[in-house]
């Protein structure tokens, strides 16, 4: 076994309830609650106030894929306020909504953080104030990453916060929030984990480490999801869903996803194709690729599926509804030259073990219409 690193420094408290024990992690500081609109309707302002007396500033306004504009308008205004914590609950896009927040100078000007993501500002001189992530997706692992996902939506285009000390302080991954999630961002954010999975094993920057969380994390994903889409208030299957996604977040945040993430960032901002969609379409086409190429990743393919057969892949993808035909998400042969020139130079793509050339040249994506 050659020499590796794997870091991640998240504390994490797992389990049903655990949201209880919040008070005990904002302790003295005081807090601004980062939440959705659809969670403070259900009532979590009232349960969150029940527990803990130091939410002092709330923000319900981050939208789904938060753009720059949203955030800036939001950064301007809680900059004017005192805090020493963020507490985030919500998807990826109330995740990655505050570790935008949590970048601060003396300043408290948006321009900083637009500046470091756009690439015209140095990444130091900056402070951060510690997030507690609560996850109620399963989810895009953001409670795990070091970085965040910004949109540009003039530009059509995603950009991505990544400082090495990005992390959250703290997630606490309680299962019974995900209790609410409907059927189809339950089978969306739950593909999305099962693409980071296997993006992080057919990946150059992969350890021991992070392929043994990744195979935890697409096992139990595999086994997991096909039950829950049909029993959606199981509290027992959203437990282990949302298992399967902390061992996702715990691989993938040690090698970035690769080249599935890759060409979804095209296909969902001009075809308007959900993320985890997009990202997960792709994967059985990928992993026929990907087979033969190095023995440590096949190997880790086996313990997941029982061979080297993408089928029970594009079965359960069939079962769930989700086409693995890049023409039916309207691709057409220009969009495939497109995707293809977006690849140059594209990091996430030269994530992956497998020559790009060779892969587009195989894959069936966007074969035409
Ligand atoms: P999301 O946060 O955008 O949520 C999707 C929708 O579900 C929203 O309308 C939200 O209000 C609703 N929702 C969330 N939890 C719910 C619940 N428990 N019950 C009912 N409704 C609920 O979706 P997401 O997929 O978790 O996050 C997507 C964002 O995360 C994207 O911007 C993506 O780029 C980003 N992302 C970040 C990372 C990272 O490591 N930072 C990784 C992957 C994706």
């Amino acid at each position: 076994m050659s020499k590796f690193n794997y870091h991640n420094p998240v504390r994490i408290t797992f389990g049903s309830e655990t949201l209880n024990s919040l008070p005990d992690f904002v302790g003295k500081r005081k807090a601004l609650f980062v939440t959705t609109p659809g969670f403070i309707k259900r009532g979590i302002l009232e349960r969150v106030r029940s527990i803990s007396d130091n939410i002092v500033h709330v923000v319900d306004s981050i939208p789904a894929n938060p753009t720059f504009t949203a955030l800036r308008e939001i950064y301007e205004e809680i900059w004017k306020k005192d805090f020493d914590v963020i507490v985030a609950l919500g998807g990826g896009s109330v995740i990655d909504g505050a570790k935008v927040l949590s970048v601060y100078d003396s300043t408290r000007r948006f321009d900083l953080v637009d500046g470091i993501i756009r690439g015209t500002r140095e990444k130091k001189d900056y402070k951060l104030i510690p997030i507690i992530a609560i996850p109620t997706t399963a989810g895009t692992g953001s409670e795990l990453t070091p970085w965040a996902t910004v949109w540009d939506m003039d530009e059509k285009k995603k950009y991505s916060l990544h400082l090495p000390d990005l992390w959250a302080e703290r997630c606490i991954a309680d299962p019974i929030l995900t209790l609410s999630l409907p059927k189809d961002i339950t089978i969306q954010t739950s593909l999305d984990a099962l693409s980071q999975a296997l993006e992080a094993i057919w990946n150059k920057n992969a350890n021991p480490i992070s392929t043994s969380y990744a195979i935890t994390a697409a096992r139990e994903i595999m086994r997991t999801l096909p039950l829950l889409v049909k029993d959606l208030s199981n509290p027992e299957l959203r437990t282990r869903q949302m298992w399967g996604c902390l061992n996702t977040g715990l691989a993938f945040s040690n090698t970035q996803t690769a080249v599935a993430h890759a060409i979804s960032y095209y296909i969902t901002a001009h075809k308007g194709t959900p993320h985890g969609i997009a990202c997960s379409y792709t994967l059985p086409d990928i992993m026929d690729v990907v087979v033969g190429y190095d023995e440590g990743v096949d190997r880790a393919l086996k313990e997941i599926f029982g061979s080297l057969s993408s089928s029970p892949m594009r079965s359960m993808l069939a079962q769930l509804g989700v086409s693995t035909k890049g023409k039916d998400y309207g691709l057409v042969a220009d969009d495939l030259n497109r995707i293809k020139e977006s690849m140059i130079g594209n990091i996430r793509a030269g994530n992956s073990i497998v020559p790009m050339v060779e892969l587009f040249d195989r894959l069936s994506v966007g074969n035409g219409p």
